[in-house]
């Protein structure tokens, strides 16, 4: 029986940051009218953003300090909700191929890649409300399910934080559990005696919080955020078997002519090469993200061939896009992919840049951006995906914990099937 599209409606919501965002609501009917279907998905938003993004429509007027988004609710309602009604809604990738080519643009810009994947995603959401599926197993197929690690952020610098770290995020994996539920304990245990040790030597102001939910302290050096880290895993009782480290440089932030700013010197990338293996040498860091410029392609396959034990993923780098990834892979640069759906902006899209990486035995990485909403999607879409990582911010913060309770949720429900992910 098809299950059609009758309704594609969106209206302008808020995010984390208190800036707006496109929420869509799509309702389906089955041709007998037996059935209906609902999904309802809303529009994340980065702020170190990588300039090859699709990208996102803001009006530019004097609402909410020009960054309404009324203009992509607009042509939601007028435009591309009116392009797939009558279409079945578990063609998901018809639907977005109609999107992208109403569009016309390589980079979405003409109707904003925020409004092409919130209804993308609202559609997916429909699409597996009206088999009565569960989102993960809907996108998923009949794959065996796995629970990715969760890499979580719970040190704050760069530009989500207002301290002076050049560093963007300092993250743990608490990999050696032996359930998502497990893992998440441990980290949550960790993040709290990490706070007493931030506070008890930087002073109370050391723990408020930065966009992700992770301490913003009053430091300027690399090497203190590690060893805080490390002293917070040692002191919650866990070894460096448990739980690693990781970090996401976003090494474009902190790059200015042909140098990178990082702990009061300016390094070559050679010397910022040094620096990463240095680090890897003495602390317990399993993956690095976005350790150079975003359009330092050669550098990222000599790191990646200089430690090839580590996570090296590709966030700005590649940012979601197929063709950008196959270039990766040509250099050899990286052997992870960070996957935000709202960089390419279509689900479609998204999954196929996954499934390149992985035929070509690269880790993907699924991520949240640093404005969120409740919408915890990419849960399942880590589920689905098989993907190794989930980062979605500190084990704080409703818009970060909603996607690790549905991974939670997740994992109850498969039971015994459920498996979490060894990397
Ligand atoms: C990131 O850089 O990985 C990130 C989540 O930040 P943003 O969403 O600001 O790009
Ligand atoms: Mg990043």
């Amino acid at each position: 029986m098809l299950s059609k599209i009758e309704k594609v409606y969106a209206r302008e919501i808020l995010d984390s940051r208190g800036n707006p965002t496109v929420e869509v609501d799509v309702t389906t009917f089955c041709s007998d009218n037996s059935t209906r279907g609902f999904g309802r998905a809303s529009v994340p938003s980065g702020a170190s953003t990588g300039s090859n993004e699709v990208l996102e429509l803001r009006d530019k007027d004097n609402r909410y300090r020009g960054k309404g988004v009324r203009t992509a609710i607009h042509n939601i309602n007028t435009n591309l909700g009116l392009e797939i009604l009558g279409m079945d809604v578990r063609r998901q990738r018809e639907i977005d191929q109609t999107l992208i080519d109403l569009d016309g643009t390589d980079n979405k810009s003409s109707l904003g890649a925020n409004a092409i994947l919130g209804v993308s995603m609202a559609v997916a959401r429909a699409a597996a409300d009206s088999f009565g599926m569960p989102l993960y197993q809907y996108l998923g197929g009949t794959n065996s399910f796995s629970l990715p690690v969760p890499t979580l952020n719970i040190i704050n610098g760069g530009q989500h934080a207002g301290n002076d770290l050049a560093i963007q995020e300092f993250m743990i994996q608490p990999k050696g559990a032996e359930s998502f539920r497990e893992a998440i304990r441990w980290a949550a245990e960790t993040y709290h005696v990490l706070g007493d040790i931030l506070k008890e030597k930087y002073g109370r102001s050391a723990i408020n919080v930065g966009y992700e939910g992770g301490y913003a302290p009053p430091i300027n050096n690399t090497t203190d955020a590690l060893d805080a880290i490390t002293d917070a895993i040692d002191e919650a009782g866990y070894t460096e078997n448990d739980i690693t480290i990781g970090i996401d440089a976003a090494a474009s932030s902190f790059f200015a002519n042909n140098k990178y700013d990082i702990d009061g010197t300016h390094l070559t990338s050679g010397e910022l090469m040094d620096f990463y293996i240095d680090m890897v040498r003495t602390y317990p860091i399993i993956l690095i993200e976005d350790a150079f410029d975003e359009e330092a392609f050669n550098d990222f396959a000599a790191l990646t061939m200089e430690i090839p034990e580590t996570i090296i993923i590709g966030d700005d780098l590649f940012v979601t896009n197929v063709e950008r990834l196959r270039q990766g892979i040509e250099l050899g640069a990286c052997n992870a992919l960070l996957l935000k759906v709202n960089q390419i902006g279509s689900l479609s899209e998204a999954f196929d840049a996954a499934t390149c990486a992985q035929h070509n035995g690269y880790a993907v990485v699924v991520s949240h951006r640093s404005a969120e909403t409740e919408d915890n999607i990419i849960a399942d879409i880590s589920v689905a995906l098989g993907a190794e990582l989930i980062k979605t911010g500190a084990p704080a913060r409703s818009e970060r914990t909603g996607k690790y309770n549905q991974l939670i949720r997740i994992e109850e429900e498969l039971g015994v099937a459920s498996q979490y992910m060894s990397i």
